[in-house]
């Protein structure tokens, strides 16, 4: 056990006070006004709609937190159009790469009987929560704002605009001559989709050599049937930028009114500098200098303002080095996977998912700061694509100081893929300890016992055709 279970940390206050979070001043409570909450309960059942993709894991926690809330929760999702209530959780079945369609399809579904929030978990979600809250009259972040963020291309311009230090930017088509294009490309640079997340087709080149595989290599992605189904816009483009050095860093916020309130920022140890860039490993608090944190804050806080981003969750990636802070993207959802447990708030130690409720719902304790233990996770690479066929060495790594949970999530026997292609990771390893260091040393520690076994993907001979396919 970590020294985060010993109990409460921190004397009792009543007020608002200003605590240091972590290098970086942030205003909140170390005991929220949860009783407001329960007293708003007792008058009225909140309503959450829940929009997402999968209806996995992260979806199930937000669920739990509503219902511990005493609050009912619905859920939107675009898994199946074909099929009524095919998972039987009475989901309404939305097409969310038609962000405008969907919100007004939420609206007309839930005129009679609509939700106080509405949360989307994972970046596809999150235009059609905003045109449904426009609609129905909730709080909400303005459509615009967030189809801005959604799309990579529209991000870095409203950034630079606004004059945020991005990294040098061009797009051009799938269907360019690509020795046109490297002509303009500056080395090293990174080529990425428009609109995919979790860094899936992501690639660093070096040259135009690197270049031109890079492009074929995320060609091949975008056009293979798994992306295909997803009717994204803008699959037929791509985004170069200049490749930033330096170290990576992540910021959990929640945003109200405009403002924006840091809950975590989180260092990346790992030295992401491609080809591929899974993300492993997220510590906080941050061991970056104070005075950097602080500009990452107030860069931060610049991005939200360009954007137009006022209220809910927010997670934004930066990277750092000589120059200050560089904005990777900035999206209006909470963190994704299973990796929010790294964060709780208050003496209660309540989970993010709370936090992230309480403020949607209008009860009391959003404003409580993270508890003072430094907290890890790490996101399990997938280190080959192929059959995942099992793993070793769970219960040695779960006995390591430190590790206070190893959750596998994919599923034995489901094809993993491997970054580029890949987009979801193999499992969760969560950490507490005294410091950042000890968290990270956990963190590798248990990885480094794991084993995992992969068998091929075998080709299959389709009958009839005599084609194989795989
Ligand atoms: P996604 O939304 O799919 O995660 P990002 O644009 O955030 O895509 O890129 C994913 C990761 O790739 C980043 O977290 C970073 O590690 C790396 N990366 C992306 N763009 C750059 C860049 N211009 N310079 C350096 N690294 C980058």
């Amino acid at each position: 056990m970590s020294g985060a279970d010993r109990g409460p940390v921190g004397s009792h206050c009543g007020g608002e006070e200003e605590i240091e979070a972590g290098g970086y001043v942030c205003v909140g409570r170390k005991h929220g006004d949860m009783e407001a909450g329960k007293r708003e309960m007792t008058a009225h059942k909140k309503k959450l709609l829940i929009l997402a993709s999968k209806l996995g894991y992260q979806t199930r926690g937000f669920a739990e937190a509503a219902e511990k809330l005493g609050a009912e929760v619905s859920f939107g999702t675009d898994r199946c159009h074909q099929l009524e209530n095919p998972w039987g959780d009475e989901a309404l079945a939305l097409h969310f790469e038609r962000g405008r369609e969907a919100g007004e399809e939420i609206a007309r579904a839930l005129a009679g009987n609509p939700p106080d929030a509405i949360l989307a978990l994972g970046d596809r979600a999150t235009p059609a929560a905003a045109y449904a809250a426009r609609a129905l009259g909730i709080p909400g972040n303005a459509p615009e704002a967030v189809e801005a963020c959604r799309n990579k291309l529209r991000q870095r311009e409203v950034l630079a605009a606004a004059g945020l230090p991005v990294p040098e930017f061009f797009s051009f088509s799938l269907g360019a001559d690509l020795a046109d294009v490297v002509r303009r490309v500056k080395f090293p640079c990174v080529v990425k989709p428009l609109t995919l997340a979790a860094s899936q087709g992501v690639v660093r080149a070096n040259n135009a050599e690197e270049f031109e595989r890079a492009v074929e290599r995320i060609r091949a992605l975008l056009t293979s049937p798994e992306i295909q189904i997803l009717r994204e816009p803008g699959l037929d483009r791509l985004l170069v930028e200049k490749y930033i050095p330096g170290k990576e860093v992540a910021i959990e916020g929640l945003m109200e009114d405009g403002r924006l309130r840091v809950l975590a920022i989180f260092d990346k140890p790992e030295p992401l500098e491609g080809p591929y860039f899974e993300e492993t490993i997220y510590v906080t608090p941050s061991r970056l200098p104070e005075e950097m944190q602080r500009a990452i804050v107030e860069c931060a806080a610049r991005a939200v303002r360009a954007l137009g981003l006022a209220t809910g969750p927010l997670h934004a990636e930066f990277r750092v080095n000589d120059e200050g802070p560089w904005v990777l993207e900035a999206a209006p959802r909470p963190i994704g996977g299973l990796c929010g447990r790294a964060l709780r708030f208050g003496e209660a130690r309540i989970s993010l998912e709370e936090l992230l409720l309480r403020h949607a719902l209008g009860l009391g304790g959003s404003d409580l700061v993270r508890e003072e233990a430094a907290s890890g996770v790490m996101m399990i690479p997938v280190p080959r694509s192929g059959i995942f066929e099992g793993v070793e060495g769970v219960e040695v790594a779960e006995g390591i100081r430190g590790i206070e949970e190893i959750r596998i999530t994919a599923r034995l026997r489901d094809y993993v893929a491997a970054w580029p292609e890949g987009a979801s990771y193999l499992g969760f390893i969560f950490a507490r300890a005294g410091s950042p260091g000890e968290v990270e040393e956990a963190l590798r520690g248990a990885h480094a016992r794991l084993r995992f076994r992969f068998s091929p993907r075998l080709a299959v001979e389709h009958p009839g055709t005599g084609r194989m396919g795989s």
